[in-house]
């Protein structure tokens, strides 16, 4: 702390301290934001979290008359300090426009009672694309200011979205390669044509024969192998992640919880001050932390409803205190969200200990050495604003059916999932403020299983002519990434084990 500030003093901003990066693990190097974002994750393992959570400095009045960009720059500045307001406006309008489909970014779409904050409006259709839009445009300029020579390698595990957004946004930027992890078995058939289908000279599509932890266990595994990684130096590669350990996902997903505030700010649904709910559909921990922030920033939020599928770790975790991975792994038609071990608690871990990174990372060895951890009665009380629930996948294709009857709107199932445990909140508790429901994927992503839950006879049809199908029900034109991909030829055909994840990226690199 005492550092950040003598170098906010020392650059003449007194009044916007410098954000420093640390890792939950202990290791007491404090980073730039620039740095962390090109280093991805720490080098003892653990994930870096900022020195300090700065407060927004624009008013919730002030917020409301924003568009997107201007709102994405005041929030995004606050936390990366080390770049100028120009390099910043610069990554912002050269990722937030015609690349998504609207010039509102993220609309806000009231169905219900509830307000659906659609995400996914970009290039892949996924929420993921929020933050992977402008994330190149970071590394880049952070490579450039910190006199990196190397070529990025981009390692991503994926459970289906995050891939393909990183490939879209990564695929042909100079300096960098991208590899992409996903589970051969455990995404849905529109998904893997989207990844396999990716052009780019510097990409690669790798299916693991295994689920979604192990692709991410053995890409953290990968990052920390020093012999791998020292060979790679020698040839001039330096790895990075477009995975939410990077804080380069994060701090770009604190802007659309503002904006969706700001939005119903303008709207007069709400007073300034007022306080809302948000509901997200969970996996990996990063975008409901990301709301975490933004409470932590000042945005008015009363309780994060945090939503989890059949994988219920998240919900057991936050009702007794224990997490426990230790469980059969279920696929389910809410794929995103098929994850037993969630990263980026470990951000919230390390706040609930009271930013102690030798407790939480004795909790992480734990995790891994047992798959088991339990928090104190005292780290629990840091809870409180969460509230946990799952969905079956039952429960979530009812939802999708009665949302639809009812209103007319039809929903993915991930956001289904939300949807169904933001139900389950307002029966168990008389709680009327006004909800935003995280929106994370188009339902043409995962048109099959859409059209099941409508009770549409789907036997005998492939993906896409229940996508034209899909398009005359909802009443919404086919998106361009459907379309795209349609007869898309498949470039990536390469499959590995869990073990062969290593000779992959040797393959790639031509180590
Ligand atoms: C990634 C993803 C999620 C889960 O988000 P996390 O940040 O990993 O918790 C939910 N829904 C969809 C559609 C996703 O792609």
């Amino acid at each position: 702390m005492a550092r950040a500030r003598l170098i906010g003093v020392f650059c003449g901003k007194e009044e916007s301290m410098e954000v420093l990066y640390t890792s939950t693990r202990g290791d007491k190097r404090a980073v730039t934001a620039s740095q962390a974002i090109l280093q991805g994750l720490a080098q003892d393992g653990g994930l870096y979290v900022p020195d300090h959570i700065p407060a927004l400095d624009r008013t919730l009045e002030e917020f409301s008359q924003m568009d997107y960009r201007q709102t994405a720059y005041e929030v995004m500045k606050l936390l990366l300090t080390d770049y100028t307001e120009e390099e910043l406006r610069d990554c912002i309008e050269k990722a937030y426009d015609g690349k998504f489909d609207t010039a509102d970014i993220a609309p806000l779409r009231e169905a219900d009672g509830a307000y659906y904050l659609e995400l996914f409006h970009g290039r892949t259709i996924a929420f993921k694309d929020m933050a992977l839009s402008i994330l190149p445009h970071l590394m880049t300029k952070a490579a450039r200011k910190n006199h990196l020579s190397q070529e990025i390698v981009i390692l991503t595990a994926t459970s289906g979205d995050t891939g393909k957004a990183a490939l879209a946004a990564f695929a042909d930027v100079e300096g960098t390669r991208i590899l992409v992890f996903y589970p051969k078995n455990g995404v849905s058939p529109i998904q893997e044509k989207q990844m396999v289908t990716q052009r780019g000279k510097n990409t690669r599509v790798v299916g693991i024969r295994g689920n979604f932890d192990d692709a991410q266990s053995g890409v953290k595994r990968l990052f920390s192998d020093g012999e791998l990684t020292g060979r790679m130096q020698e040839k001039g590669f330096v790895f990075s992640s477009a995975n939410s350990i990077n804080i380069g996902r994060l701090v770009p997903q604190i802007v659309y919880y503002v904006y969706a505030y700001s939005r119903l700010l303008k709207k007069g649904t709400i007073r300034a001050g007022e306080k809302i709910n948000v509901v997200v559909p969970t996996g990996n921990f990063g975008n409901i932390l990301a709301a975490f922030y933004a409470g932590q920033m000042g945005l008015p939020i009363g309780r994060l409803l945090c939503a989890s599928n059949d994988n219920r770790v998240l919900y057991d975790f936050l009702t007794t205190g224990v997490y426990d991975r230790n469980r059969e792994f279920i696929l389910t038609t809410s794929p995103s969200m098929d994850i037993l071990v969630s990263s980026n608690l470990e951000r919230l871990i390390y706040r609930l200990t009271g930013e102690d990174p030798s407790r939480c990372a004795a909790l992480m060895e734990q995790l891994k050495m047992t798959g088991r951890y339990e928090v104190t009665e005292k780290m629990r009380t840091g809870l409180a604003g969460f509230y946990g629930n799952f969905a079956t996948q039952q429960e979530c294709a009812e939802k999708i059916r009665d949302l639809y009857q009812k209103t007319g709107y039809v929903v993915d199932p991930h956001t289904a999932v939300a949807a169904a445990v933001y139900d389950k909140y307002r029966a168990e508790r008389s709680d009327d403020a006004v909800t935003v429901i995280a929106s994370t994927a188009s339902p043409f992503k995962f048109t099959r299983s859409v059209m099941q839950a409508l009770g549409e006879p789907c036997e005998g049809e492939d993906d896409f002519a229940l996508a034209d199908r899909l398009s005359r029900i909802g009443g919404v034109p086919i998106p361009e990434a459907i379309a795209e991909i349609r007869t898309a030829p498949v470039l990536h055909d390469f499959q590995c084990s869990r073990e062969g994840m290593k000779e992959a990226v040797e393959t790639f690199l031509g180590l």
